[in-house]
């Protein structure tokens, strides 16, 4: 699905696919925040385009990496040559870090990043200065969640900066307005958990560092504790090292890590604590059957893809299910959310979506490109484009694979 491009792609995989080996002419990649669909194909880059990133981003991308499985789409900082030898060292990219606010250089191009708000922690707009005037692009953005002041800093730079092209995401553009919010995720799963002596399981992704927090004060305010899976407890390693996150170490007294039974049928660490000795010793982890004799006290982080474990935590009729992530938006989301409802219908289980979206709904993404007041814009990371034209006529219509100069 890589688009064929000359000069951009690792030798390796180059000599597989029987093409020509072409040094590469990219200065450089710069990378908005570690969401897996504008990151992952960094994986398939040369190794000598510098790939530009916020810090945070960067600590997010190691957290990832240290939780996958070795995996082709995830060999984003390094990654391991086709036919390399057992015990060869990968290779490493050219990893340059950024902070918001802090100028730096490509070239003749001088770029300004400004973080902005959205549902992962270090994700930034850009502001590059060209010859013929500054092009912004956002990223992915929302003013709804827990820190707009940050989008609207990017906003009032952005707008300063009189550009001539504005690259802005979509993603909701077409959406119903809502009044979602962190806080009333907060407050909507409080009163479903204050009202329930039973398991509870919350359906989120952990890469939402917001969401993590949220429930991990909803089982604090209720006496009980929140229950992670242990690839999770990566991310809770990585950013609680950021007092800046405000998030808790996976050894923190409000989380239990859940300790699942492996295919040999047993508890065995080794089984999956793979050879990362950091976690060789899990003091808070407990078994399905651990959890389940004292149901009234445990929040479940665990979803679709822990719902095999339900058969060993047996969770009783009625048990509250909570949907914290978005609606199903394609086919395969769609069968996916069968699954679900299957799983809930055996089990008895009753479901509640609760959630706030990591983009901008339709109406602030108008009202931020209105404000920015661009040259022209270039509507991206969207299936509706033309719907920019309610506040704008200088709008181009993006068509994959074309080339556009300003
Ligand atoms: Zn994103």
């Amino acid at each position: 699905m890589v688009p064929d491009i000359e000069g951009v792609y690792r030798d390796d995989l180059m000599e597989k696919a029987g093409r020509k080996l072409v040094s590469p002419d990219i200065d450089a990649v710069l990378l908005t925040h570690a969401h897996a669909d504008h990151v992952d194909y960094i994986s398939f880059l040369h190794e000598k385009i510098p790939i530009y990133m916020g810090s945070t981003c960067h600590m997010m991308l190691q957290a990832i990496q240290d939780r996958s499985s070795s995996d082709f789409e995830r060999e984003v900082l390094e990654y391991k040559p086709v036919h390399s030898k057992r015990g060869e060292p990968k290779i490493q990219r050219k990893i340059e870090t950024f902070r918001s606010g802090k100028k730096f250089k490509v070239g003749s191009l001088e770029v300004l990043p400004i973080h902005v708000d959205h549902s992962i922690p270090g994700a930034y707009g850009f502001i590059i200065y060209t010859s013929e005037g500054p092009v912004v692009y956002t990223g992915d953005i929302r003013l709804h969640g827990t820190k707009p002041e940050m989008t609207e800093e990017f906003i009032r730079e952005a707008k300063a900066a009189k550009p001539i092209a504005l690259l802005c995401e979509g993603t909701r553009i077409k959406d119903e307005p809502t009044n979602e919010s962190e806080e009333r995720v907060y407050k909507e799963s409080n009163k479903l958990v204050s009202k329930t002596n039973n398991l509870i399981f919350a359906d989120f992704n952990f890469k939402d560092i917001d969401r993590v927090r949220t429930f991990y004060n909803v089982a604090k305010e209720n006496g009980k504790k929140l229950v992670v899976k242990i690839r999770d407890c990566h991310y809770l390693k990585h950013l609680s090292a950021d007092p800046q996150l405000d998030v808790p170490n996976f050894d923190d007294e409000n989380i239990v890590i859940y300790k699942p039974k492996y295919r040999s049928g047993t508890y065995a660490d080794s089984d999956y604590v793979g050879d990362d000795s950091f976690f060789a010793s899990l003091p808070n982890a407990k078994t399905a059957s651990e959890i389940s004799a004292n149901a009234g006290k445990y929040l479940c982080a665990l979803g679709y893809f822990q719902f095999t474990s339900l058969i060993d935590m047996k969770p009783k009729n009625g048990t509250v299910y909570i949907h914290s992530a978005s609606e199903p938006y394609n086919e395969e989301q769609v069968i996916a959310l069968d699954r679900v409802n299957n799983w809930l219908e055996h089990f008895g289980m009753k479901k509640y979506q609760i959630h706030c979206s990591g983009h901008a709904k339709g109406e602030d993404l108008l009202h931020v490109v209105k404000d920015i007041d661009a040259k022209m814009l270039y509507p991206i990371h969207t299936e509706h484009p033309t719907e920019y034209v309610k506040v704008t006529n200088k709008l181009t219509i993006v068509e994959e694979g074309k080339k556009y100069q300003i």
